[in-house]
């Protein structure tokens, strides 16, 4: 039996599944944000109450909403700031007395997409998350790639391209992460915020208090001038930045998941865009909507110990 937890700011959601990746059972429970050992002891009732329901000795695969740390492998994360700074992984593998694999929650959802979701039959498949930021991993051959630190697919963080940031006279913005002009600051759900803004602010010369991307997408289905033209410069500047990917991975899909990915015109737009920030002869892939969408997380996390199938 595979448990795979997807933890989250808010809630702990564990599901159980069985040889066949069928789902067997799922709970989920509010997060102990402040307090690590509350965390640590709510993930072992979760994982024994599973272990006596259906009695067995699951395995334990964990997305989370983090990163570790370049230097010591401690766990950095914004949302659950208990475990920042914690050996997390080697933390449950003692408690829970079996190994316990845990991995960034985007990295997850590709390898839930890519195994048995919407690009099960692609070979080379980047999922490319666009929420309230954009992160993503890649999976070669049923494979998740990491890197040796495990921050490859950080694509959120890689430099937009300098020739859409001047084609549409945008400047560059800081990222909460240090560096500057991260993609991640106009292709997540965020970044579709930051350039309306900004449009407004140069078209009516009055800044706008606060507008959601699905406010935006909203005001795009109405045709509305400003919103208009502004997701135009969004799927643009989206387009250059997966062709960034497409030139780092050469994939054969990507398959897009987080807020933005419920919006239909890029599954029709992104291609043709991907292939003018290509040189002759690369090709974009095959864009994706996601199969499990929000239901990824779980599965990818419990996908982890598959090597061990
Ligand atoms: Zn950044």
């Amino acid at each position: 039996m595979y448990y795979g937890f997807d933890i989250g700011g808010t809630k702990i959601q564990l599901a159980a599944f069985d040889q066949q990746f069928k789902l067997v059972k799922q709970q989920r429970q509010a997060t102990p944000t402040q307090d690590y050992p509350e965390f640590l002891n709510k993930i072992q009732s979760m994982v024994q109450q599973f272990d006596s329901a259906l009695q067995t000795t699951g395995s334990v695969g964990i997305g989370f909403p983090g990163i570790r740390d370049y230097h010591d492998g401690a766990f950095i994360s914004v949302n659950i700031p208990c475990v920042i700074g914690k050996q997390l992984e080697e933390d449950l593998t003692h408690l829970l007395q079996r190994p316990v694999r845990v991995e960034n929650d985007c990295k997850c959802f590709a390898l839930s997409e890519a195994v048995l979701g919407s690009a099960k039959d692609y070979q080379n498949v980047f999922g490319a998350i666009i929420g309230t930021g954009a992160g993503g991993g890649q999976v070669t051959a049923g494979k998740l790639c990491t890197g040796v630190h495990g921050f490859a697919g950080e694509w959120g963080h890689i430099g937009i391209n300098a020739y859409v940031l001047d084609k549409y006279k945008i400047p560059v913005w800081p990222c909460a992460c240090g560096l500057k002009g991260c993609a991640e600051q106009y292709i997540s759900g965020s970044g579709l915020q930051n350039l309306y803004r900004y449009k407004h602010q140069q078209a009516h010369g009055s800044a706008l208090d606060t507008i959601t991307a699905e406010q935006i997408m909203l005001l795009v289905e109405r045709q509305e001038p400003l919103a208009t033209a502004v997701f135009e410069i969004y799927v643009d500047m989206l387009a250059s930045s997966l062709a960034t990917i497409q030139l780092s991975y050469d994939t054969d899909a990507i398959v897009l998941g987080g807020g933005m990915s419920n919006v239909s015109a890029l599954y029709e737009k992104l291609p043709g865009l991907i292939n003018r920030h290509l040189f002759d002869r690369a090709e974009s892939p095959v864009i994706l909507p996601p199969q499990f969408g929000d239901a990824s997380g779980v599965r990818g996390a419990a996908l982890l110990h598959r090597d061990e199938m």
